[in-house]
């Protein structure tokens, strides 16, 4: 009889053991996803701009959210010029919390005041390891200037009902949109003017969007929806999407 009990209380310890499993795992993929992981205690390796990394590369870019003495030993030239800006918070639910501004990023001129740091090393990794190789293997050249559409404004989503009472991640510095980029010779490749085309910049554009979401955990373009038409938003908030 008692045998057959605790047969019976088996499956319940099994089940109760798989749910702390999982509650465990949530635990710490939330922990990593939200930049909660200090670096001492992460056993990812530190990210370099200095290399293209290949694995884990967003919980090695999360853990620079609130890590100012780590953004400033990542974010380093010759690959960007980093300078650290005050923390700005508003009762508005705007603001940004370890931010940068700097002039360029990759070799590329840009003005950017300010962006989150992490954002600022998904950047340049971007740009150092995907945008100015490509350029170089398809144009002989390198890009000297990005068009830069801004980083920070304090405002909802736009282009998407659904989203239309949510903060967007510019109102906290964590996103930039880029319009286009500018060839050594002075040529300029426009993501509204070229994205459509059958050439080589068409290509050029839809390479480097799909390689920018190695680095950004939302990465759209002209195909996302209407409102991306002219630029690409890159941005690491909470959601995922490369389109
Ligand atoms: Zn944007």
């Amino acid at each position: 009889m008692r045998r057959q009990r605790n047969a019976q209380h088996k499956p319940r310890r099994t089940i109760s053991k798989i749910l702390l499993i999982l509650v465990l795992l949530v635990a710490v993929t939330g922990g990593f996803w939200f930049g909660l992981v200090p670096q001492s205690l992460s056993p990812f390796g530190r990210i370099s701009l200095d290399t293209r990394p290949s694995l884990f590369v967003d919980p090695r870019l999360s853990v620079l959210r609130f890590d100012p003495a780590l953004c400033k030993a990542v974010l380093r030239e010759p690959h960007i010029d980093a300078v650290p800006v005050p923390d700005r918070l508003s009762d508005t639910n705007c603001g940004w919390v370890n931010a940068v501004r700097f002039t360029h990023v990759g070799g590329a001129k840009i003005g950017v005041n300010p962006l989150t740091c992490e954002m600022a090393a998904a950047l340049a990794l971007w740009v150092v390891h995907e945008v100015q190789p490509l350029a170089r293997e398809m144009f002989g050249q390198e890009v000297v200037r990005l068009g830069d559409m801004g980083t920070y404004d304090c405002r909802n989503i736009v282009g998407n009902p659904f989203w239309k009472g949510v903060r967007s991640q510019h109102a906290a510095a964590n996103a930039i949109d880029i319009s286009g980029f500018t060839l050594a010779d002075g040529r300029a490749i426009s993501v509204l003017r070229d994205w459509n085309g059958e050439g080589r910049d068409s290509a050029f554009l839809r390479e480097v969007h799909r390689r920018a979401c190695r680095y950004f955990r939302v990465a759209l373009g002209p195909d996302f929806n209407p409102a991306h038409a002219n630029h690409f938003h890159f941005d690491r908030g909470l959601m995922w999407t490369c389109r």
